[in-house]
């Protein structure tokens, strides 16, 4: 999504600054990060400015703040430290069709009983990006389809306002994986048990195998479990650069929260810039 002229004016009057990306693919070298400056919200984010403190908290730890346009980095995908070990070994042979398959034939726990459908994942399977969410809705249960609901359209906005996207025909960098601690809908939409949070996972930690991200945003508690093995509330863990296996992960609130919480949009966006600010550093 392009930001208007009357974004950028306005946006320019109250001293704030659009981040913009680097152009896709490019393999120049890495310049001096550019001075910090605090971030605008993205379109359709309308409420008060985010603050610098994420920046700040990546400045601090010696992370890049975004490059000037046209100085993106694209590095090999991460090798990822197999200090994860999973729980069902045999899904380490499997690819993405195969694990597909996988997935939709699990009958590991009882949700397997209330599910219309298995819910994957959506996205290009080399995206740079990973966003993890929790588990499917009503409407993903319906369509098969991760974060397809009013969470999901937030979601689909913010990503946008950094022109990142879950379709498959953009280029990698562009591009954004979608997927869920839990692959089947819990009922009523209650929260996972430990149980079944258990017995998926080995799917989720397969799906990241295959992708290799260059940056993982955990939204919500229970991606944050899943990837953090952290109880730790979300306002703690976010505003810095955590790692799984290897991959710098940035933790942020589940869009649902911030479809509650109108105040928090102003942090997610930071944590957003957070993250493509990292990925950009090639941190
Ligand atoms: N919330 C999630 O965490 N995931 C979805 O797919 C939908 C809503």
């Amino acid at each position: 999504m392009a930001w208007t002229e009357h974004q950028r004016q306005l946006l320019q009057g109250m001293g704030l600054r659009v981040w913009a990306p680097g152009p896709a693919a490019a393999s120049e070298p890495q310049q001096p990060p550019a001075a910090a400056t605090p971030r605008a919200l993205a379109p359709g984010l309308h409420e008060a400015a985010a603050s610098p403190a994420a920046l700040a908290a990546s400045t601090a730890r010696g992370l890049a703040a975004p490059a000037a346009p046209g100085t993106a980095v694209s590095a090999p995908p991460p090798a990822l430290n197999p200090a994860v070990v999973s729980t069902r070994p045999e899904l380490a042979a499997l690819g993405w069709p195969e694990l597909r398959d996988s997935v939709a034939a699990c009958r590991a726990c009882g949700l397997c009983e209330s599910r219309t459908q298995t819910v994957f994942g959506v996205g290009h399977p080399q995206a740079h990006w990973l966003v993890v969410g929790e588990a499917p809705g009503e409407d993903e249960d319906r369509q098969g389809e991760p974060f397809v609901g009013a969470s999901g359209q937030l979601l689909d906005r913010m990503l946008a306002a950094l022109q990142l996207s879950r379709g498959t025909e953009g280029p990698p960098e562009r591009s954004v994986y979608i997927a869920n601690t839990l692959k089947c809908r819990p009922p009523r939409n209650r929260n996972p048990s430990a149980e079944e949070l258990a017995q998926c996972e080995p799917f989720l930690v397969r799906q990241i195998e295959l992708l290799r991200p260059r940056i993982i945003l955990a939204l919500g508690r229970f991606a944050v479990q899943a990837l953090l093995r952290s109880d730790a509330p979300i306002g703690r863990l976010r505003g810095q650069v955590h790692r799984y296996q290897g991959v710098p992960l940035v933790v942020s609130y589940h869009p649902a929260y911030l479809l509650r919480s109108l105040p928090e949009k102003a942090k997610a966006w930071e944590d957003l810039c957070l993250a493509a600010d990292v990925l950009q550093a090639g941190a």
